[in-house]
């Protein structure tokens, strides 16, 4: 995060992060933390739900659905027998997104009070946080901080003498992007392989242990005290009219400062890369930007005055999915991006449905052609077609996520493609850098296994 006073910055979530270590559960409360959860305990249930619905905040993980309408689909406690769970996405994985690393680091709390705002919204009297595993510090932050709050009466039997009772788990996952999928963290939690349960009957109806289950991401969940504090609607005027509030971007790639950012969702992307993050450095030249982690559709240079806001995005060709904002100088080679893209979708695809399953292999074989200039014509057209085969025919969205990329990589720079064809190699003859773009796949499997640590 940069300094507050940067004009275009709208710091909400993290308003005192600057000021004091917001781990320290009084220096949270001393910046007013926890006062949302004490108002929300003597309010009704349903007000707590319109609030959410007045707010209009959609989530924060990829999807972009509205959470407020996403809890309600959840029956009421006196309308089900079984238990209700909260189950929170914390397993952060899109390439490009670190932003809820950098929430769990410095603002465990906000996570954890609002965890307990929405579960006590939705009766739920144990909450899950499903934590990537291999962020081990904020695995240790968060446990840390559940540990004060439980000390301090606030997580636990008869939260602060309210006479609601409700219990955390934290749980580490093991490595698998696939578990960032709803259905599949589901599956992980109950102790099963991670892979992802047909949908219908969806999670608010039969979710975890095949009970309710309302699952949300960190931020959408840390974003909740900011709301209750100062009412739906009036978060709702921050933003545009249906991307509403702020939101957390990871800006990263060729762009010369890289960092988290919480902006008003409407924000130009122009004003990201240039005014916020520094333009591109050493004078290279802006090509392409992703502007919501790996699994969305590219943007060329000609589209940053695209906003960051939902529709906007969407009527650009795009997503702002995960909130991870890639930027592509001009020393990349698209078919090279393409490739690391396909192989890292590839190696991470469940296997469970046969379109993603062989599909994603048949990218990586056509693209290693492409980018070594052995592919023909044909071969390029068969790859459309194999992305044409993934696309909507997947159980969950990773086929998807895999196969819109690539699409879009060939659409806007179909002239590199066919020189890579023509010219019998790369025309960047070895000299294109994809640094600080997308690691390899090996790197990554590396890392993983490095960082995946048992804690003290
Ligand atoms: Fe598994 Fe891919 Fe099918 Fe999702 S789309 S269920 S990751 S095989």
């Amino acid at each position: 995060m940069t300094d507050d006073s940067t004009p275009e910055l709208r710091p909400l979530l993290f308003a005192h992060a600057q000021d004091a270590d917001l781990t320290k559960i009084d220096a949270y409360e001393r910046a007013g933390g926890y006062a949302s959860l004490r108002k929300a305990l003597t309010s009704d249930r349903e007000e707590l739900l319109e609030q959410f619905l007045a707010s209009g905040l959609r989530g924060r993980g990829g999807a972009g659905f509205p959470m407020g309408r996403k809890a309600s689909f959840l029956p009421k406690p006196d309308q089900t027998t079984k238990p209700i769970y909260l189950a929170v996405n914390a397993d952060e994985s899109e390439p490009g997104t670190f932003k809820d690393r950098e929430i769990m680091f410095r603002l465990p709390h906000a996570l954890i009070e609002g965890v307990l705002i929405a579960s006590y919204a939705i009766g739920a009297e144990i909450a899950f946080i499903y934590l990537r595993g291999e962020y081990l510090r904020e695995y240790e932050i968060v446990r840390d901080a559940l540990d004060q709050a439980r000390a301090r009466g606030l997580v636990g039997a008869n939260v602060l003498g309210s006479g609601y009772s409700v219990d955390i788990v934290l749980h580490r996952g093991a490595g698998a992007y696939i578990c960032g999928e709803e259905t599949g963290l589901l599956e992980s939690l109950e102790g099963k392989r991670g892979q992802p349960r047909s949908k219908p009957p969806f999670p608010a109806i039969s979710g975890l242990y095949a009970a309710p289950t309302l699952i949300n991401n960190v931020e959408t969940l840390a974003t909740l005290p900011a709301i209750i504090a100062m009412g739906g609607e009036e978060y709702a005027a921050i933003g545009t009219e249906s991307s509403t509030g702020t939101r957390v971007f990871s800006l990263s790639g060729n762009v010369a400062r890289g960092g988290n950012y919480e902006l008003e969702l409407g924000t130009t992307l122009r004003t990201l890369i240039y005014d916020i993050g520094g333009g591109i450095p050493n004078g290279r030249r802006l090509k392409a930007v992703i502007p919501g982690g790996s699994s969305v559709p590219v943007l060329d240079a000609s589209e940053i005055d695209t906003t960051l806001d939902f529709d906007e995005m969407a009527k650009a060709g795009s997503m702002l999915g995960s909130g991870a904002v890639i930027v592509i100088d001009d020393r990349a080679c698209m078919v090279q991006l393409g490739l690391r893209v396909a192989q890292f979708y590839q190696h991470e695809s469940c296997g469970k449905c046969t379109p993603c399953r062989e599909g994603t292999r048949w990218m990586v074989q056509l693209l290693e052609k492409l980018e070594v200039g052995e592919a023909s014509q044909g071969e390029l057209d068969l790859l459309l077609d194999v992305c044409d085969r993934i696309l909507g025919k997947c159980l969950c969205p990773l086929g998807d996520a895999a196969a819109m990329p690539i699409a879009s990589y060939v659409a806007k720079f179909r002239d590199e493609y066919q020189r890579h064809i023509e010219e019998g190699g790369c025309p960047f003859g070895g000299e294109s850098s994809l640094e600080g773009v997308m690691a390899p796949v090996a790197q990554h499997h590396r890392d993983q296994r490095s960082a995946i640590e048992v804690p003290a």
